[in-house]
């Protein structure tokens, strides 16, 4: 497991939500591919976005990883680093009006 994996299971462990993850027990590395390269990394994001879709708590996790600022590394909430940036960026721009609407950008069950 690399930093950022530990890093991901400690910040987790103090959530209250953290039980009904449904990355709960896997390998910590499938939502920090940032190691890998290739077939693996792509794998890896594959099984980790896959596993986002399918979860309880997506919403949850994804503003908890917003509000702790987690915008470099890592899968929370089926969005890569990339994507909470942008996200950031479009938050901003709605501001004072709607805000953000997570049902919309998660797709799911929010
Ligand atoms: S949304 Fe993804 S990273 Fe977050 S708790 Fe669920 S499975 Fe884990």
């Amino acid at each position: 497991m690399n930093d950022s994996g530990l890093e991901h299971m400690l910040l987790q462990e103090k959530a209250t939500w953290t039980g009904l993850a449904a990355c709960r027990g896997m390998d910590p590395d499938i939502f920090y591919p940032e190691s890998l390269t290739g077939p693996r990394r792509r794998e890896a994001v594959r099984t980790a976005v896959a596993t986002c879709r399918g979860c309880d708590v997506q919403a949850e996790c994804l503003a908890f990883a917003m509000n702790a600022g987690e915008f470099d590394y890592g899968i929370w909430g089926g969005l890569d680093a990339v994507d909470r940036r942008r996200l950031v960026g479009r938050n901003e721009r709605t501001r004072g009006g709607n805000g953000l609407k997570l049902r919309d950008l998660l797709g799911t069950h929010t």
